[in-house]
């Protein structure tokens, strides 16, 4: 389409509308939506837009009509995102990209950054760690709560390439710098004892050793399970346990990042709600944005702690999410039943039975019973898991 940018430059300052049908993967995916960016993001927010199968019927400047589709009807005028009705929106897959790049000939990165994400005193290593994707033909690109597959240099004790490890990603698909083009991980190095020794995790030590401007093997993005609704006014509770914190953080900064509102066009209105736990104090992951999100938008966003090995539950026994669920069980419940609410549990396995014996108990107060519940919030796609 043709738009008509005038005079514009990198300091315009002027606001334009995009006007979009089709976008997005919710199920409001036919309706029409505005995104209200600055003139220089223009650009990009029409990348954006296309990459999300969005179709463009008209951009506004200064509110004059400026450019109109020429394979659609100028575009009448349409209530601002904010009177938007609000519904329930989950997510509709197709939309979503997938496997860009295989093993066969996956994409090469190049690290821009890697640094720890842990405090003195912490236990082990994890590492928060940046690609360039930018060159890539087709470009590699993904939305909140996908991963990508590494395939770390080297060979197996068979003199086979290793396999590829799959990450969750941290970063939203603006990356943490807003160009577009880079994935951040969030990677704990993997130890564990064998015959009294130590052993290192292939790829995770090599992710954690890498240094900038190395190239890595990069494939997918995958998943479709841990998709955000688009629904602004969505509820999103997310039971996190270590480095499972990755696609909570990439969740966070697109609701409470002002770089991200602005850019998306995307106005978080809802409850979000996280539930953390890490081992102790010094191993708590992204912290200070959390805090600083909480702070922001006191309304909009809880932050709740479970330091295993400094808390103690209930029983005196070590403080688990499960055991913060409990505690807050009825408002969790009543969060849950309405049909907004969405929860994302990312992390270790073992959390998932102290949770469903939480939410059994406080099902069970109201006379529901959660065995039943559970597979409706799984079908209604509420109810998102990805543990491992
Ligand atoms: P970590 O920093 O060691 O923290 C894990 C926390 O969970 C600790 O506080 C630990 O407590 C606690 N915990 C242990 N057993 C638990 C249980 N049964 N229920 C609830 N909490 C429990 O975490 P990490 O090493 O990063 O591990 C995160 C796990 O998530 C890894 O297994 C990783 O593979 C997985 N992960 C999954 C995804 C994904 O699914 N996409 C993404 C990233 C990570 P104590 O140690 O004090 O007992």
């Amino acid at each position: 389409m043709r738009v008509s940018t005038g005079s514009a430059s990198q300091s315009d300052s002027r606001m334009v509308t995009v006007v979009v049908e089709a976008f997005g993967i919710g199920r409001q995916r036919q309706a029409e939506r505005r995104f209200t960016v600055p003139f220089p993001q223009l650009q990009s927010t029409m990348q954006t837009i296309a990459r999300q199968g969005g179709r463009i019927t008209a951009v506004e400047v200064a509110g004059a009509l400026s450019a109109t589709a020429t394979d659609a009807p100028a575009a009448s005028p349409a209530p601002a995102p904010a009177a938007a009705p609000s519904k329930p929106a989950a997510v509709s897959h197709a939309a979503v990209p997938v496997n860009l790049y295989k093993p066969k000939d996956p994409f090469l990165g190049t690290v821009t950054e890697n640094y720890s994400l842990l405090a003195e005193g912490a236990i082990g290593r994890v590492n928060h760690i940046t690609f360039d994707l930018a060159g890539g033909d087709p470009q590699l690109h993904y939305v909140e709560g996908q991963s990508i597959g590494i395939i770390p240099d080297g060979t197996d004790a068979n003199g086979k390439p290793h396999k590829l490890r799959l990450y969750s990603i941290a970063s939203t698909r603006h990356g943490d710098n807003m160009a577009d083009h880079t994935v951040s991980l969030c990677v704990r190095q993997l130890q564990y004892e064998k015959d009294g020794e130590t052993i290192n995790g292939v790829c995770s030590t090599f992710l954690c050793d890498i240094e900038p401007g190395a190239k890595v093997k990069i494939t997918g993005p995958v998943g479709k399970e841990m998709l955000l609704p688009e629904d602004e006014e969505a509820n999103v509770i997310m039971l996190a346990t270590g480095t499972g914190i990755a696609p909570m953080r990439a969740y966070l900064r697109r609701m409470f990042e002002p770089s991200e509102r602005e850019k998306n066009g995307w106005n978080f209105r809802g409850k979000a709600w996280l539930i953390m736990g890490v081992p102790t104090t010094a191993n708590l992951l992204y912290d200070a944005d959390f805090e600083h999100y909480q702070s922001q938008f006191p309304d909009n966003f809880r932050y709740t702690k479970a330091i295993s090995r400094e808390q103690k539950n209930a029983k005196g026994g070590r403080m688990y999410i499960q055991d913060r669920v409990l505690e807050n069980a009825e408002e969790i419940f009543t969060m849950i039943e309405d049909s907004r609410t969405h929860v994302y549990m990312c992390g270790l396995r073992g959390m998932e039975p102290g949770i469903d014996e939480a939410m059994t108990a406080a099902a069970s107060a109201k006379g529901i019973d959660w065995s039943e519940l559970r597979p409706q919030l799984k079908k209604a796609d509420r109810w998102h898991v990805e543990t491992y």
